[in-house]
């Protein structure tokens, strides 16, 4: 498998540090308020990959932090008076509803900052012991002119930074460049007891020191989106590596931007949009499929147009999975024939090109564009004149890639109403009670079909879901 590494620029051989393990890190959100699609992008497109190296047989410890100290979650709690705390239980909650609806696998860890403030002040107090850091009146900062390697990752050179205007301007700091790693308490923030007075962590430490703590000191990949790259990741490296003396990630994956109705996404253009608001109107997972639909290191335009393509995309492929299931459900138990052996290859061909785009730094349009084909071949191959056999392979085939992806996972069977059920029984009685037992079979059988089971009790028939 190949992957582009942000690091060397290219797209290299994915070779994982263990054999048949892979320690993969994504930086989570800031708890502080719903999350919104251009958060969606990366977790969608992380968790596939995921999804996927798992598929492949690796065995991935997968962490992804909640960002639970900020200076919008304390905002916030001003704002709502409540505690930060509350804030941030309240969002994380929020975050695997969101998570959950886009198909997104929970992590094996997803820790807290607030419950690594411990591992955090060591790691600091290791960086000031070795001369990477200093501070200044409770602050921390770190000593970018210390790391030799500052920059590898963006590519983006010191003198070059400081010409422009993008850092932020501090007096305390001994070059613009250095960013801070441990904050002094001011009025109404949250604080802990450290070496240098009572404070909380910067930003960027949480990653080094949780990513150190739950994975160890080098890992396989280190994931984000593209807005991430420069500062944090760029200062994750400089922190990890600073301390260990070693290579923090090996590779470095980094997702482009998403765009609303083609302008960027803002809060002032009003084309700033959670994933709660998106949910109201369409299925997540017709988000997800959206996603799914562009390679991750190409911009991506969020627009109603294009939604909707995508949700006209997946009924087609509900279509061809419940029409393939309906007639299996119905064929007699046969065996391939040697027209449909032939058929095979063909059949066949649609896994290679999902795999070989997947192993290709994970293209899942093409992906994609392959399980649209395999749906098609469906259509036209699986008929009543099919074996089962042959026609339950091909189905089998389309669960297991579109099971990679996770999407077309649902069972449509909960779409029939209660009262047509009762209908249905009502009939099946009357059916009974008529003697007609191949009727009242029937419409077992058709319960059955839409995941009804059926039990016939002394106080009468009772049905339940499957
Ligand atoms: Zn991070």
């Amino acid at each position: 498998m190949k992957l582009y590494n942000t690091l060397s620029r290219k797209k290299e051989e994915f070779k994982p540090i263990e054999e048949g393990k892979v320690k993969m890190y994504v930086c989570g959100p800031t708890v502080y308020n719903f999350i919104h699609i251009g958060n969606a992008r990366p977790f969608i497109i992380f968790d596939t990959l995921r999804r996927y190296l798992e598929y492949r047989g690796y065995d991935v410890t997968f962490v992804q932090n909640f960002t639970d100290v900020d200076d919008k979650i304390i905002k916030r709690s001003h704002e709502e008076n409540i505690t930060p705390e509350e804030v941030a239980t309240k969002y994380i909650k929020e975050y695997f509803v969101d998570a959950d609806g886009l198909g997104i696998k929970r992590a094996t860890v997803h820790p807290q900052v607030t419950d690594n403030i411990e591992q955090i002040i060591a790691f600091v107090k290791e960086l000031e012991d070795k001369g990477y850091a200093y501070a200044v009146n409770g602050d921390v900062y770190f000593d970018t002119k210390k790391f030799k390697d500052y920059g590898k990752l963006s590519g983006i050179k010191q003198e070059e930074l400081e010409a422009g205007a993008r850092i932020e301007v501090n007096d305390q700091k001994r070059h613009p460049m250095d960013f801070v790693l441990w904050k002094a308490k001011k009025e109404g923030e949250p604080g802990w007891a450290s070496p240098w007075g009572e404070g909380r962590p910067g930003w960027h430490i949480e990653c080094s020191v949780m990513s150190n703590r739950y994975l160890g000191e080098t890992i396989d990949i280190h994931a984000g989106g593209q807005d991430l790259k420069f500062p944090h990741h760029e200062n994750e490296i400089a922190q990890s590596e600073a301390r260990s003396g070693k290579n923090f990630s090996n590779y470095w994956l980094h997702n482009e931007y998403i765009n609303v109705n083609n302008e960027k996404m803002s809060k002032s253009l009003g084309n700033f949009f959670t994933v709660r608001e998106i949910s109201e109107i369409y299925d997540l997972e017709v988000v997800r499929l959206f996603m799914l639909s562009t390679h991750y290191r190409n911009p991506i335009n969020f627009s109603d147009e294009i939604l909707n393509q995508s949700k006209a995309g997946l009924e087609r492929l509900y279509n061809a999975k419940e029409k393939a299931e309906f007639t299996i459900n119905n064929l007699e138990d046969t065996k391939m024939t040697e027209e449909e052996a032939k058929l095979q290859e063909e059949l066949a061909s649609f896994r290679q090109k999902f795999i070989d785009a997947m192993d290709d730094d994970v293209n899942t349009a093409d992906a994609v564009s392959a399980i649209f084909e395999l749906a098609k071949f469906m259509n036209s191959n699986i008929t009543e004149n099919s074996s089962k056999e042959f026609a339950q392979k091909a189905l089998d085939e389309f669960k297991e890639l579109t099971g990679v992806l996770n999407i077309v996972n649902k069972d449509k069977k909960e779409d029939i109403l209660d009262e047509e059920i009762e209908k249905l029984i009502e009939q099946r009685t009357e059916a009974k009670k008529n003697k007609n037992f191949q009727l009242a079979d029937e419409i077992r059988q058709q319960l059955l079909d839409k995941g009804i089971i059926l039990e016939d009790t002394r106080q009468g028939v009772k049905w339940k879901r499957a």
